[in-house]
Parts: C-alpha cells; sequence; structure tokens
C-alpha cells in the first residue's frame, strides 16, 4: 500500500501542510457547502446541492467540490467517479509504486521495448512532446537526476562523475518512446511523472466532469486547481489567491477564474536540505542542478496539463527567458513573481493573464508586503 511507506508518509505530511498555508486556494466554496472535511470516501452531500469531498491522492490532498446539478444523486454519483477516475490515472503514473505500468517501463530491461497501455502511451507522447516545446526545460526522463540528487530522500549534492552520468541519461540518451512503447538505453534512466502526473489526473477529471454534465466545479490537488464553471454569485469566476512566493501568509496578486486550470511551481515548495542548502524539486534538465528559488511561475490554462507542464518549465527557464517562450502562448496566462534583493516581489505576465487578474492595469508591478501591488517605476 502507498501510503503505508514512511517515505511517502513524510511526503504526505509535508504536502499536507503545504496545501493547508495554500500556494493558490480558491477561497470561495459553492453555495450552500458546509464547512468540515468528511473522511474519504463518505461524501457529505449539503442543501444548495454540493458536494464536497477530500482524498489522498498522489501523495497530497485532493479537494473536490461540485455544485450546479439539482439531483443530489447526480451529484454523488459525479464526485464518487472522479475520484476513481483520478485514482485510474494515479496507478498508470505513479512511480512510488512498483507495480504501475510506468514503474514497470522504469524496470525494463535495457534495449528491449516495453509496451504501454495505450493510455499511458497517449500520456508520455505528449509529456515529450511538450518537452520539445520547451526546448527541454521541462523533461520527464529525469529520473537518473533525481535519484543523484536524491530529492525524493534527505537530499544529497552528487558527485562531479555521478552527476555527469545521471545529467547524460536524462532525456533521448536515456530512454525513448517508439510506435511500439518505451525503450530503456542506460540502466540509470527512468521517467518521473512527479512534473505532469497532477495535471494528467485533472485533465481526465475534467473530462468526466464534462460528461456528467457537471458546470460548476472545483478541484484542488496537492496546490494545482481545476476551476469549472463560476460560484452562483461569482460569474466571473472562483476566487484564487496566488501567495508571495516565500511567505505563504501574503497574497501577491488575486484572479478570477473559471473554466481552466491554475498550477504554481517554485523552489521553496517542497525542499531538501544538505549541510544547511536547501535545494528545490525541480532541476535544469539542461544543467542537472536543482533550480534556484529565484520566485514563482503561476499557469493559467484550459488544459490541466498543459498548466503543470508549463508552470514547471517556465520556472526552470527564469523569469526572463521563461517570459519569452510564455508569450508563444497565445492562450496561456503565466505570471512571473521574482523575489528581489530586498524581498520585495517583482511581477510580470503575459496578456492572457489579464483576463484572469482582478486588478489587471499595470504590467509590471513591486510588491512589497503591507502595501498593495504599484506600477514599477
Ligand atoms: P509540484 O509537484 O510541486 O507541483 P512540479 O509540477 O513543478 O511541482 O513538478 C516537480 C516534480 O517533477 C519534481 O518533484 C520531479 O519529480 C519532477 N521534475 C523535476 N524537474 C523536472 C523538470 N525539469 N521537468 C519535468 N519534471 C521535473
Ligand atoms: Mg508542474
Amino acid at each position: 500500500m502507498l501510503r503505508s511507506q514512511p517515505h511517502l508518509r513524510r511526503r504526505l505530511v509535508s504536502r499536507a501542510v503545504l496545501v493547508s498555508l495554500g500556494l493558490a486556494v480558491p477561497g470561495r466554496e459553492l453555495a450552500g457547502q458546509e464547512p468540515g472535511l468528511p473522511p474519504d470516501p463518505a461524501p457529505t452531500p449539503t442543501a444548495g446541492a454540493a458536494v464536497h469531498r477530500t482524498a489522498f491522492l498522489m501523495g497530497t490532498r485532493l479537494d473536490v467540490r461540485i455544485g450546479g446539478l439539482d439531483d443530489r444523486e447526480r451529484l454523488l454519483a459525479a464526485s464518487q467517479t472522479v475520484l476513481e477516475e483520478m485514482r485510474r490515472i494515479e496507478e498508470l503514473l505513479s512511480t512510488w509504486e512498483a507495480t504501475t505500468p510506468l514503474s514497470r517501463a522504469n524496470r525494463a530491461p535495457v534495449g528491449e521495448v516495453f509496451p504501454l497501455p495505450a493510455e499511458l502511451h497517449r500520456l508520455l507522447e505528449s509529456a515529450l512532446h511538450w518537452s520539445h516545446r520547451t526546448g527541454g526545460a521541462f523533461e520527464p526522463r529525469v529520473g537518473a537526476l533525481v535519484r543523484a540528487w536524491d530529492l525524493r530522500g534527505t537530499g544529497r549534492v552528487p558527485e562531479g562523475a555521478t552527476l555527469a552520468h545521471a545529467l547524460a541519461v536524462s532525456g533521448d540518451r536515456g530512454m525513448t518512446l517508439t510506435s511500439e512503447g518505451t525503450v530503456r538505453r542506460d540502466a540509470r534512466a527512468w521517467i518521473d511523472a512527479g512534473g505532469f502526473g497532477k495535471g494528467a489526473a485533472l485533465d481526465a477529471a475534467r473530462r468526466l466532469l464534462a460528461d456528467h454534465g457537471v458546470n460548476q466545479a472545483s478541484l484542488n490537488l496537492g496546490g494545482q486547481l481545476l476551476l469549472v464553471g463560476a460560484p452562483a454569485d461569482q460569474p466571473r469566476g472562483w476566487s484564487v489567491s496566488v501567495a508571495h512566493p516565500r511567505r505563504r501568509g501574503a497574497t501577491v496578486a488575486a484572479l478570477r477564474v473559471r473554466d481552466a486550470s491554475v498550477a504554481t511551481s517554485s523552489a521553496s515548495e517542497r525542499t531538501v536540505e544538505v549541510d544547511g542548502r536547501a535545494f528545490g524539486h525541480i532541476l535544469d534538465p539542461r544543467t542537472g542542478q536543482p533550480v534556484p528559488a529565484w520566485g514563482s511561475v503561476t499557469v493559467v490554462a484550459e488544459n490541466p496539463l498543459a498548466a503543470d507542464i508549463l508552470s514547471t518549465a517556465f520556472f526552470v527557464l527564469g523569469p526572463d527567458d521563461g517570459m519569452a517562450l510564455a508569450r508563444s502562448f497565445p492562450e496561456v496566462g503565466a505570471l512571473f513573481l521574482e523575489v528581489t534583493a530586498t524581498g520585495d516581489v517583482s511581477a510580470r505576465w503575459t496578456d492572457p493573464m489579464n483576463q484572469w487578474l482582478v486588478d489587471p492595469a499595470p504590467q509590471a508591478t513591486t510588491y512589497s508586503p503591507g502595501r498593495p501591488m504599484r506600477p514599477r517605476p
């Protein structure tokens, strides 16, 4: 069982804390929603036909709120299928559980074709397509580097030769995807779904909710949001606050989002510490180094998989190259929050973000805690 593993339990705890601190959390709940979280799997139907469920998924917490249907039975059925569907994606993609198809592909003998279930094949195809689109800033075949830095354990600075080898076998030289399946090229290479698994699960949920005719829902999977429709009294969309990259209690930007997914990447969300040096969990696949904690990137995109992947990629690229790439996606909003030497936050965003920002006037602002965002001089 996934949840009985001690290392995973550590991860669950740290993630749960992060979620409660809330990097990007919908501030508004469905009308009629009662406070209090029922234990999974017991759903709590409330007056006004809304349902709120919570579960553990992908090593983190999942919150599902569904409303907008007059029939309580349909709401319950929809919430149940959504949970099952997201679990199904986890069971395809988890690399924390040895028996999933991805874990088996990751252990396949070097040089042999490992046939994949069609859905996993399509997902990996899509992930590698995005890897290409981002110039390799997003690269799921970074397993050897994740291991070299011991990012799933207590952390370690790899020796030069170990790092060089891990870097060399990340990407194409470690593992390829053919029409038949995956082929490992090196015994250290493996695919880590950490950078796109949540997006894939939320994407599956999005399709299912549409099939069930649900037009009002907010899902929060470990900080990544899927927002369908809008609360009854807020036609502009769900309230989402974007926190200061280092001070979670401080809101830097307020968004109203509907029919889109919101993903945030930063280096301070999850860190391991070695010799007093803190490392983020996002690696630059081009250098093999953890990306420094320069700030955060929040991406709003219709497709949750794209939101998850692009927030990681933009974070790897940093505020300048990240902005340049983000501008090439006319339908994706990207908000870059850069922490300056004085601890202020300098914010920049692409045009599509204006439709979500509550106060979209300035294109560049600095933010100091206690003072509102103001135009950068
Ligand atoms: P979070 O899990 O906090 O939402 P991300 O979506 O940014 O963070 O994904 C980070 C995870 O993805 C890491 O924990 C690691 O498993 C994996 N990863 C690290 N660097 C990269 C990268 N450059 N491209 C793709 N996946 C990565
Ligand atoms: Mg991501």
